[in-house]
């Protein structure tokens, strides 16, 4: 079983406007393969790029279709360094190499951008993003990231005050930003089409509807789904919070956080434009985050909230709208066209888990809500460690991670955590 949780209304506006090109076969019988790779999101079809690009023989087994995890489902931010922040990130790694890591992350960001012009990706790129506060007191806390920021050498970023936020966006319920002129947001999905449209004219094999049923992830690794099985020299496990039970070792290594998104109809440009000027992304500095931004026909895309729980709201819709019209009460009276959600892979110190469970099986998930970039960045550095050159993988796979408890405890521990971070938002 690859999804441990009820699944999601999957009928997205991404969906809806995906510029889908790739063809793909059935996986049948037995065959070989250099490198097989568990998950076609951004994780396993970088990696898979990456290595047909360099010529191993490489096999991709998606259990649905393209893009039916996270990466076809997010709200498309792209955000900068890691979920954790750098100061976890610090302390796992020390300031150096801590430094190395977000230099790595930053390099995520290039990557997006060399593949969508390498790959001619049509998928909405647009840079600026806006960290918004809901309380005054908070700003000082933008104040100390713009300085963090500055300290790592990560400029182009911008204090914007309450005044200056409000002729921005058309709401005057924050009190501040930070403004980032290099993080923004893309179409999700069809970016994530691009990537394997790319892998298959490197000459990788995708194969969609072959959820992998069993592996071998020893020295000579196999993937076997219902209807064969790919015998490899490698093996890619990028199945992220999708993966479930599927490759036991990783079962609690992350867990399984739902996330919702909503698209209204389309308002117009004029109206759009009144709710987000500057076409940027746009994210509050809450634990639980809500995050949106404008879509390319003009449309408002918010997504939020958080469960741990597995309960699916009985409507998604109306679950999300409140959230939508505290932030833009002018919204109240549009049709939300698209409800959707997804799970997030989320690691205990937030900060993404990757490693090997043997010297040819390697593994990345577990970006916390900000893998449009990494998951990108994972998957290279895992083909760099297939082709021979981990040290940039290694330095990543430093990280230590506290596995989630299982059983019976795993939910309930959960869904208090996520009444602690609620409580956490509401009084700080
Ligand atoms: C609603 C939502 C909003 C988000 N918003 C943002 C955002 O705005 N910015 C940001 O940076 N990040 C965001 N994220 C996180 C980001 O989308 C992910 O970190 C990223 O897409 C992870 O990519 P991935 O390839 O590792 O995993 P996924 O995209 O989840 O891909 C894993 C794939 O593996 C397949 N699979 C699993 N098990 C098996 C198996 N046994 N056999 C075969 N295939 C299998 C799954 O079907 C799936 O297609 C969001 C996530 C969600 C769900």
């Amino acid at each position: 079983m690859s999804t441990p949780l009820p699944n999601m209304p999957s009928k997205s506006y991404y969906q809806a406007t995906a510029n889908r090109v790739v063809k793909t076969n059935a996986l049948q019988g037995d065959t070989n393969a250099d490198v097989v790779v568990i998950g076609a999101g951004y994780t396993g079809l970088s990696a898979a790029l990456e290595l047909a690009k360099a010529g191993y023989k490489v096999v991709v087994l998606e259990a649905h279709e393209i893009g039916h995890g996270a990466s076809g489902r997010n709200g498309g931010q792209i955000c900068t360094g890691f979920s954790s922040g750098q100061a976890k990130v610090e302390g796992q790694l020390g300031k150096a190499d801590a430094r190395r890591a977000f230099a790595l992350a930053e390099e995520s960001k290039k990557l997006i951008v060399e593949r969508i012009a390498g790959h001619e990706i049509d998928c909405d790129l647009q840079w600026g993003y806006l960290h918004c506060t809901p309380k005054p007191h908070q700003f000082k806390h933008l104040e100390e990231w713009a300085a963090e920021y500055e300290a790592l050498g990560y400029g182009g970023n911008t204090l914007l005050s309450k005044a200056e936020l409000e002729q921005k966006i058309g709401t005057t319920i924050y009190h501040g930003a930070l403004r980032e002129s290099h993080a923004g947001h893309m179409h999700p999905l069809n970016y994530c089409l691009g990537l394997a449209a790319a892998a298959q004219k490197a000459g990788a094999v995708i194969h969609e509807n072959a959820p992998v049923i069993e592996v071998d992830t020893g020295r000579s690794p196999f993937a076997r789904t219902a209807k064969g099985k790919v015998s490899a020299k490698f093996m890619v496990i990028a199945g992220n919070a999708y993966l479930g039970r599927s490759v036991k070792p990783l079962y609690g290594r992350v867990m399984p956080v739902a996330s919702y998104i909503i698209a209204t109809e389309p308002l117009g440009e004029a109206q759009a434009t009144a709710l987000i000027r500057d076409n940027e992304a746009v994210a509050n500095t809450n634990f639980i985050v809500d995050y949106f931004r404008r879509s390319k026909d003009h449309r408002m895309l918010f997504g939020g909230r958080a469960s741990y729980s597995g309960r699916m709201p009985a409507s998604l819709a109306e679950y999300m709208r409140p959230r939508m019209t505290h932030v833009y009460p002018q919204l109240k009276d549009v049709k939300i066209d698209y409800a959707w959600g997804g799970y997030i892979a989320i690691t205990s110190n937030r900060i993404p888990d990757c490693g090997r469970l043997s010297p040819t099986v390697y593994y990345a998930h577990g970006y916390s809500g900000q893998g449009v970039a990494l998951a990108g960045l994972y998957g290279k550095l895992m083909a760099e460690a297939v082709r021979g050159t981990a040290e940039r993988f290694d330095l990543l796979a430093r990280v230590k991670h506290l596995p989630f408890p299982g059983g019976a405890a795993r939910t309930p521990l959960l869904v208090a955590a996520m009444a602690y971070y609620r409580l956490r938002d509401a009084l700080s």
